[in-house]
């Protein structure tokens, strides 16, 4: 009746995993960041679920936060690159949104707009260079805020370039600079840490860390699946073989006939593909599951479907067979591997095609 592709997000693992980082940092406050729909898990069901639990939410912008507040969302949500236009300020005071301010014209915006916003979360470029201010400057604009008589809080916020590599030394230098700059200004709370940096960096004691893909139970670490790190996957992808047949050694498949069969063996279709968010440079020999055996990709991935090397399966057995592609043993870090990219990337562009299910 319908096409069988389904993530199924797991809510409560993913409160498990907010609760873990909460766990590794006692001190901290947390955010749960939920931006890009949830990392792909869908934003709204996603913060629905932990709305009670969390201490705050981080989205990238303000439509995020807006579709956050229209589905009922209460807890304070902070924008991590702060606001594109002046006019946004308005509707932060409005909607009680905190907000990153990274730049002079944010701060006079801001100024000339009398809003008043409980948080801003100062963001300082020690390194990344991508935003924020330096750490000269960031007193003035501390002063700045407080003086402005508009905002109740300011936090110090930076971001790290490296730290999902534990033999760069850059964290320990950008968290260097930062106390440096934290010093200078005297009594102000820090956020610096993402999910690397909450797992295996020592990180500033109280303020606010910014767990993400860690909540997904995905690891930051190329070389460690989150299973692996005490975390608990959240999605599973799973889909079923909807075409069987046997191929003789020799035998090519897919487009650009781009897999050569060794031996004779099974080959399965699977209802997955690109459109729906399974990376299409996934390699021939990607690791999947077919009722709970393993399985390995092979043929290039098209848009609706991929084909699939089925081991030691006779070919009348395998027509609607169980497929995961990735979730429980399938970690999702050891797919993005096979397609060149990282599990970040492989959830967020999951489309809105496959079957959403929240368990
Ligand atoms: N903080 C900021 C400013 C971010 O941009 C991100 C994500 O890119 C995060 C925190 C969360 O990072 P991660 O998903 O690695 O935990």
């Amino acid at each position: 009746m319908a096409r069988p592709l389904t993530a199924t997000v797991d809510l409560a693992a993913i409160l498990q995993n907010y609760r873990y980082a909460k766990k590794l940092q006692p001190t901290c406050k947390a955010f749960a960041v939920v931006k890009s729909n949830a990392y792909g898990h869908g934003a709204v069901e996603v913060s629905r679920y932990l709305d009670k639990e969390v201490d705050a939410f981080a989205v990238a912008a303000i439509e995020e936060a807006m579709a956050l507040r229209e589905a009922g969302i209460v807890s304070p949500i902070l924008l991590l690159e702060g606001v594109f236009e002046g006019e946004e300020w308005a509707l932060c005071e409005k909607y009680g949104f905190w907000s990153a301010l990274e730049n002079a014209q944010q701060l006079d915006e801001l100024q000339a707009s009398g809003a008043k916003i409980e948080k801003i979360f100062l963001k300082l470029d020690s390194g990344m260079h991508r935003l924020g201010v330096d750490k000269d400057a960031a007193p003035a604009f501390v002063s700045a805020l407080k003086d402005s008589g508009q905002v109740e809080d300011v936090i110090l916020m930076t971001h790290f370039a490296c730290a999902d590599d534990l033999s760069d030394l850059t964290t320990l230098q950008q968290l260097a600079y930062f106390e440096q700059a934290r010093q200078s200004i005297g009594d102000i709370a820090a956020s610096v840490a993402n999910s690397a940096a909450i797992m295996k960096w020592s990180v500033p004691e109280g303020g606010w860390i910014r767990p993400g893909i860690m909540l997904y139970g995905i690891s930051p670490f190329a070389e460690v699946s989150g299973r692996a790190m005490g975390l608990r996957p959240a999605m599973t992808l799973s889909s079923k073989v909807i075409s069987t047949r046997q191929l003789k050694k020799g035998d090519k498949v897919g487009y650009g006939l781009g897999y050569i069969a060794a031996e004779d063996h099974v080959l399965a279709t699977v209802a997955v593909g690109y459109g729906d968010g399974y990376p299409r440079h996934a390699e021939n020999g990607t690791p999947l599951q077919v009722d709970g055996k393993p399985a390995h990709l092979a043929g290039r991935v098209s848009m609706d479907m991929i084909t699939v090397r089925m081991q030691d399966f006779a070919v009348e057995l395998a027509m609607g067979q169980e497929v995961v592609l990735w979730g429980g043993d399938v970690p999702v870090e050891e797919v993005a591997d096979y397609a060149g990219t990282i599990g970040y990337e492989l959830v967020t562009r999951m489309t809105a095609r496959p079957h959403y299910r929240y368990v």
